[in-house]
């Protein structure tokens, strides 16, 4: 069955897994020859044979003792922002460049495979660290150090970011299943843009512990994937409480598969959603939405009604100021955040300095590019004697009402959808000096970090580019507190309905 591995998905991998039609060591084998030959997209930037193979060995280990770990052997990438012990971990920027951690994040050991004498964790194999915008703080993956990641339906177009890599690695076929994680929209914005599907849970359902921080009030991990069953067997394994991050939701673990296949009362094979109240915020569906946006959105909410769901009107009337309000609190986090990076507790330290001030300004200046460096003046900026009133309190304040409007909403729906950017993918290049058009474009993304709501994308087709269908677009669809579970069984639904989730770039 060699040659269509990379067609299949995390379920049917692990079932081939399991039933030993294939092995760990030759799934990790065709996988990384995958990754070599679609190099030019750049999405890994960190690689490891000799132990990519050792964990694949100690995955078929456990396969013949019949270890009961649910994704033996699945092959696996995630985001550098997670730390490894056996990668390096960078976070997209020359700051940490060559940094090891000495341990594995909760999410990675909660995803892998163990070292002999360690619990496994799910039992998936790592085939290493994937780019992305530099410290996650971008939705192009433009900043990362190590270059732009190229999006797989078009070479020329951004992927979308910060989890540019995992997306574009998933839509490529390089791996099943990626890790991501979003503060304001990466994990959802690039599976938008890459035709892949993704889901931010509700803060605290994820552990941050070995999360490099962007804002810590904000960043949540999440998998992105083929389809909303992969999602729902990868985010099982992933979330759950820990002790050793201290916002992390103390609730019993969760099979997401069953909540995801629950049937609804009152539902029917045709009508899988009868009696689903979906929520259509009317800011989300302003005028100048790109048509066809709007027209594949659409078509996406036409088949969830067919499928039994109800549209009903409601209102999000503070969107617009989601902008302005996030950019002031995660910058703000940011700029406490990466205080650590000195050269002295970690990361760059520059050659040549006068003093011990010249050394901790030489090597935050050569370590930390220009939209990072923005960041920590805009937050040091905002939370100064002076302007905190201003600024940083008055956006907690607009960030409070920002999560009542939602809980207004959830009084009328069950769910909220619209599109997951207003666009499809740019230009590579084509955001130029303007960071404000940028920050304009995560728009439908901030509201749902704002109010530590779950939310996914969810491939809604292709939109016409130029006269011909070319490029994915995403249906975002957001969720109360805890509710992944209804989150996924809406997308499950939708994907067993459609194919657009099926759809490949051309080349791949
Ligand atoms: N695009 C947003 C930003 O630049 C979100 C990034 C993210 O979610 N990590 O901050």
């Amino acid at each position: 069955m060699s040659g269509e591995l990379h067609t299949l998905g995390v379920a049917a991998l692990a079932a081939a897994l399991r039933s030993r039609a294939v092995s760990a060591l030759e799934l990790a084998q065709a996988f990384a020859q995958r990754i070599d030959a679609y190099a030019a997209l750049n999405a890994f930037i960190a690689r490891d044979e000799a132990a990519t193979l050792a964990q694949a060995r100690r995955a078929d280990e456990l396969l013949a003792r019949g270890d009961a770990a649910p994704l033996l052997g699945v092959p696996i990438a995630h985001k550098d922002v997670f730390v490894t012990r056996d990668w390096p971990s960078t976070a997209g920027s020359k700051m940490l460049q060559g940094y090891r951690s000495p341990f594995d994040a909760t999410v990675v050991a909660r995803l892998g495979v163990g070292r002999v004498d360690e619990p496994a964790g799910a039992g998936c194999v790592s085939l290493g660290k994937l780019n992305c915008d530099e410290f996650a703080m971008g939705s192009t993956n433009e900043s990362s150090f190590f270059g732009p990641v190229r999006n797989p339906w078009d070479r020329e177009r951004v992927p979308g970011g910060s989890s540019g890599g995992s997306a574009a690695a998933v839509a490529a076929r390089l791996v099943p299943a990626a890790t991501g994680t979003d503060t304001g929209g990466s994990i959802r914005q690039p599976a938008g843009f890459c035709g892949a599907t993704g889901i931010k849970p509700t803060y605290g359902v994820c552990s941050r512990h070995g999360m490099i921080a962007f804002a810590s009030s904000f960043d949540q991990a999440g998998p992105i994937a083929r389809s909303a069953a992969d999602c729902a067997l990868l985010l099982s394994a992933m979330g759950g409480f820990d002790v050793r991050d201290a916002t992390s939701a103390e609730r019993p673990p969760q099979d997401y598969v069953a909540q995801m296949q629950a049937a609804r009362a009152g539902a029917s094979a045709a009508r899988p959603l009868q009696g689903l109240r979906i929520g259509l915020p009317r800011e989300f569906f302003p005028t100048p939405l790109a048509g066809e946006v709007q027209a594949a959105v659409r078509a996406a909410l036409a088949e969830l009604q067919r499928l039994g769901a109800t549209l009903v009107d409601v209102a999000l009337p503070r969107t617009e100021l989601a902008i302005p309000v996030y950019y002031i609190l995660a910058p703000a986090e940011a700029s406490s955040n990466l205080s650590r990076f000195d050269g002295v507790r970690y990361g760059h330290r520059a050659a040549q300095y006068d003093d011990l001030l010249d050394m901790y300004c030489k090597s935050r200046a050569e370590g930390f590019g220009i939209e990072v460096k923005r960041r920590i003046m805009i937050g040091t900026y905002v939370l100064s004697h002076g302007y905190y009133d201003a600024y940083y309190l008055q956006a907690q304040k607009l960030r409070r009402m920002i999560a009542d409007d939602f809980q207004a909403c959830f009084a009328a729906c069950d769910l909220i959808a619209g599109p997951v950017a207003p666009s499809v993918a740019g230009r590579l290049g084509a955001q130029g000096d303007d960071p404000v058009q940028a920050y304009l474009a995560d728009i439908f993304t901030l509201p749902a970090s704002l109010a530590g709501l779950p939310a996914m994308s969810v491939p809604a087709g292709l939109a016409a580019v130029d006269g011909a269908p070319a490029l994915p677009v995403g249906l975002q669809l957001i969720g109360n507190y805890f509710q992944e579970g209804l989150l996924l069984h809406a997308a499950h639904a939708l994907q067993q309905a459609t194919d657009w989730h099926t759809a490949v770039p051309t080349g791949v």
